[in-house]
């Protein structure tokens, strides 16, 4: 991996990727919907796959020359297949969007309706938000998390689908911290004659192994990303049962992109070989492990959590105790070497571009091998830093402990670039 030639022709980018190493290497990442990819997966996605135009499908090519693309996407779809036991795989999208942009213009026509979960709850953009794609086409309904429990409830996503009957019912969130019942809204979906489309993009590491129940025996269509917490390249997947199998890959190939990228495919089948290993499962427990813990230490350290607590790889934190905002706080933790992001909470009275709140997730500091006891840590480093954000004593002391901390937790050691 060293980048000898990259360092003689473009110093510029070379030394930006310099750079995003050592700010990966260095600072405590908690954002909730990234992870560090492996070494085996990164050099998968730097091959000369690159190179390669595979339009089609294994054995069904457009182009010539496709035999080695060929072994490289038939060995991601059947390990797919295998690790979610699921009857159809397509990993071609190029993102978790695409993924779902697939599984609708399969389904519906424009105009069509979607009840998803809403985006200031926890809800994705590409669930039916009006800047997105997904609320230009089509008309969307939401449903949201009760206010007291901060948990979704499903008596009332039952009402709202026997009220407004959309024909496509998504579960799935990219900010909640509850286990989600795939089975009670399947039930809803059937009963109001939806599809059920599950989207797992945050939580696919954790369905892979057990660590969260699957949607697969009660969805339609189950799509993901590859890179939250099941660690793979950055894309995505339709997942399907076989009976849609033909639609998604028509859609996805011709109907909405071209070639694939096939340096991305061979990673996700790098990332998927490596999520049926013992080792993945035990980090997918101890992900949940190190939220919990954090989750609790923050609890006890006054901070209020959505939910009051988490069953999954991230919590929400509710800021409005606090006295600051969420983007304040994403900038004074940032500056003390912590990485997390701003977030709507459910209810929240301030404009999405500033929040009353921060969504933490484990999966990188999970893959930096740090345990529940470097939980209490962080969880103090976070405490003092929000209760005086412009104590700059108080951010130089906690950049120097999360810096001991990094070293102590080295990552990407064996990569010299
Ligand atoms: C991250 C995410 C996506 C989309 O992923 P992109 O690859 O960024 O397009 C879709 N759905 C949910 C629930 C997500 O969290």
């Amino acid at each position: 991996m060293r980048m000898t030639e990259l360092k003689k022709t473009d110093p510029e980018i070379y030394n930006a990727i310099v750079k995003e190493m050592e700010r990966e290497r260095e600072k405590i990442v908690l954002i909730a919907s990234e992870n560090y990819a492996s070494r085996a997966v990164l050099e998968a996605q730097g091959s000369v796959l690159t190179n390669k135009y595979a339009e089609g499908y294994p054995n069904k090519r457009y182009y010539g020359g496709c035999e080695y693309a060929d072994v490289v996407e038939s060995l991601a779809i059947e390990r797919a297949k295998k690790l979610f036991g699921v009857e159809h795989v397509n990993v071609q999208p190029h993102s978790g969007t695409q993924a779902n942009m697939a599984v609708y213009f399969s389904v519906l026509k424009p105009k069509d309706k979607i009840l998803g979960l809403s985006l200031s709850h926890g809800g994705h953009l590409s669930h039916g938000v009006q800047v997105n794609f997904s609320g230009m086409l089509y008309k969307t309904y939401s449903y949201g998390v009760d206010k007291k429990t901060g948990l979704i409830d499903y008596d009332e996503v039952r009402k709202l689908a026997k009220k407004h009957k959309p024909k496509i019912l998504l579960a799935g969130a990219s900010a909640y911290s509850r286990t989600i019942d795939f089975k009670a809204l399947s039930g809803t979906a059937k009963e109001v004659g939806a599809y059920f489309l599950a989207d797992i993009a945050h939580i696919a590491g954790l369905v892979a192994t057990g660590n969260h129940p699957s949607p697969v025996p009660y969805a339609d269509f189950v799509t993901t990303t590859t890179h939250k917490t099941l660690r793979g390249p950055r894309g995505g997947m339709v997942m399907c049962r076989a009976e849609y199998a033909k639609a998604i890959d028509k859609m996805i190939f011709p109907g909405l992109q071209g070639g694939p990228l096939m340096h991305v495919v061979a990673a996700k089948a790098v990332a998927l070989k490596e999520a049926m290993m013992p080792e993945f499962k035990r980090y997918q427990l101890q992900i949940i492990r190190n939220a919990r813990e954090l989750s609790e230490a923050l609890l006890s350290r006054g901070f209020n959590i959505i939910s009051g607590g988490t069953d999954t790889h991230l919590m929400l934190i509710d800021l409005t105790g606090k006295n600051i905002t969420g983007k304040e706080a994403e900038s004074a933790l940032d500056l003390a070497g912590l990485t997390v992001n701003k977030n709507s909470i459910p209810h929240d009275t301030l404009p999405a571009t500033i929040t009353s709140g921060i969504r933490i997730g484990t999966p990188i500091v999970t893959s930096r091998n740090m345990k529940e006891h470097e939980m209490v840590i962080i969880a103090d480093l976070i405490s003092r830093v929000i209760n005086e954000p412009h104590n700059i004593t108080v951010i130089n002391q906690v950049r120097d402990r999360v810096k001991e901390l990094c070293r102590k937790f080295p990552v990407y050691g064996d990569i010299e670039i």
